[in-house]
């Protein structure tokens, strides 16, 4: 076991990048944990709308280059593994996937959320043979083909538009007779001429071989009818990555982490920012926000006193 660290960061999307910043500049002793690339999220993104200060038309790759930049400047190197659990037991034991377990007076879950599933027979065997959860990353391999999206809110249509820039068709599919995505959104959809709604139907079946061929919808009657496509594009939210802190800290209805406006949980010393945690607005502005409010609001306790600046 690591010797007793004041704070173990999970997480280093924007959330946890952002409170990795706080937390070196305010001296603490802490370890921030991440599987995979620095910026989470940000990967699928193609362009990045409503982050103030950010130059036009910038992308989430470059974004994720700059956060891994600014931890690299501040000679702070992400442990690659996964939290697989943590106990609390005179502060936090923190045990990963490696079997490696970290000790530390403070935890701060910034741990985002992961696509969710249509949870339908064979959307695992066609994962990467036509179906896909990530237009940016997956789109390219669509070029004039016809494809489907399904959901209604802001994600759902702009995978839409991104792909209706490349594929021959795209079809959005969306269970109820309106749209939830922005009005801006709504509005560019009517300019694409190779975008069609289908309102009031679901996914139940997915058609094909090896690779995907074509759809099988429903509607609210349970009367079926077959769509041709070669991907299916699944947007219909996301579910928050908290498993690790099962039974820990108090959660919403849909596992999202219950926190004060401060960022705290249900738990002494334990903090949670970003897009693991219930809040109205899953945004990059407001998960970097968070992710400094943690960070302060964990040095206060662990030091006892408020940050000068
Ligand atoms: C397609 C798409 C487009 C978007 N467009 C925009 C936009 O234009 N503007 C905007 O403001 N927002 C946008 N968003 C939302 C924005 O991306 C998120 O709100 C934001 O990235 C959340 O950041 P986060 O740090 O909370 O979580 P994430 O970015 O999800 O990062 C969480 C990190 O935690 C890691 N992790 C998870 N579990 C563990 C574990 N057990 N141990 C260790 N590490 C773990 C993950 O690997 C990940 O790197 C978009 C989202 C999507 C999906």
């Amino acid at each position: 076991m690591s010797d007793k660290l004041d704070l173990i960061i999970v997480g280093a999307g924007i959330a946890g990048v952002s409170a990795a910043v706080y937390a070196r500049r305010s001296g603490l002793t802490f370890e921030i944990f991440e599987p995979k690339l620095v910026g989470g999220q940000l990967f699928y993104m193609e362009k990045i709308d409503n982050y103030v200060g950010a130059e036009p038309g910038i992308t989430g790759a470059v974004l994720a280059k700059r956060l891994s930049d600014t931890l690299e400047n501040l000679q702070i190197s992400p442990q690659k593994e996964k939290v697989k659990e943590i106990r609390q037991k005179e502060g936090f034991i923190v045990s990963t996937t490696n079997k490696k377990q970290y000790y530390s007076r403070a935890v701060i879950a910034a741990t985002g959320a992961s696509f969710k599933k249509l949870n339908i027979e064979g959307e695992d065997k066609f994962t990467g043979s036509g179906v896909s959860y990530c237009a940016v990353c997956d789109g390219f391999f669509f070029k004039e083909k016809d494809v489907a999206v399904i959901g209604g809110g802001n994600t759902a249509v702009e995978e839409a538009l991104y792909l209706s820039n490349f594929a021959n068709s795209v079809t959005l599919i969306h269970r109820r007779d309106k749209l939830r995505a922005l009005d801006y959104l709504q509005k560019k959809l009517k300019e694409k001429n190779n975008i069609r709604i289908i309102y009031k139907k679901t996914v139940s079946g997915l058609k094909g071989d090896n690779k995907l061929q074509g759809l099988v919808l429903s509607d609210e009657q349970g009367k079926e009818s077959q769509l041709s496509v070669d991907g299916l594009f699944v947007a219909i939210g996301v579910r928050p990555n908290t498993d690790f802190c099962d039974g820990l800290v108090s959660t919403d209805d849909w596992g999202f982490i219950v926190t004060d406006d401060k960022m705290k949980t249900s738990q002494g010393s334990f903090w949670a920012c970003g897009d693991c945690r219930s809040r109205p607005l899953r945004q990059l502005i407001t998960a970097a926000s968070e992710g400094a409010i943690a960070s302060i609001e964990a040095y206060k306790k662990i030091k006892g006193s408020y940050l000068s600046t």
